[in-house]
């Protein structure tokens, strides 16, 4: 469809989007419009302690993850875009800010999701790597109109108090 708007997601790990913003993507998908998402990193690392000692391995091959997001996905009409960096590897600076926005460009969509950057690093540090290059990138592409950051991931021990000051 020509001038079909678009939304597009940039997310850190290729669970991401499942966990945050799952719903609001499929709805704009039913509401007409073209949805992309696109994951920075390869979830490699994203496996439990207790899996580690019971199979003995330390990654999940990126395979296996980009699978299950499209898995995850299939029947949405939402296509996905893998970046394909290790993971941990995020930072914010010149690659990372270049890669995403030659991704940003070739979508020119009009509604980003992405990560609320959290100041405090209670949150995996590649959300806030990732969140912070896509606002890098939407400060100069008019043709976004709307950013939406997406919860942070706030799993701190039960027994930590963590007090925000505010001036
Ligand atoms: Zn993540």
């Amino acid at each position: 469809m020509k001038n079909q708007p678009s939304v597009l997601a940039i997310m850190a790990h290729p669970d991401d989007a499942e966990l945050k913003c799952f719903g609001t993507l499929c709805k704009y998908a039913d509401s007409g419009y073209k949805c992309i998402l696109l994951i920075a990193c390869s979830g490699e690392n994203g496996i439990s302690l207790i899996d580690r000692e019971k199979f003995n391995i330390n990654r999940i091959p990126k395979n296996v993850r980009f699978n299950e997001t499209e898995r995850a996905f299939s029947g949405t009409g939402i296509s996905i875009k893998f970046l394909e960096l290790e993971d941990g590897s995020a930072k914010f600076g010149r690659d990372l800010i270049v890669a995403i926005e030659k991704e940003i460009r070739k979508i020119s969509p009009e509604i980003i999701i992405t990560h609320y950057v959290d100041y405090i690093g209670a949150d995996h540090q590649d959300h806030s790597e990732v969140g912070k290059s896509v606002i890098n990138c939407v400060t100069r592409l008019s043709f976004i109109k709307k950013v939406m950051l997406c919860e942070p991931l706030m799993t701190l021990r039960a027994n930590l108090f963590l007090i925000v000051l505010l001036i």
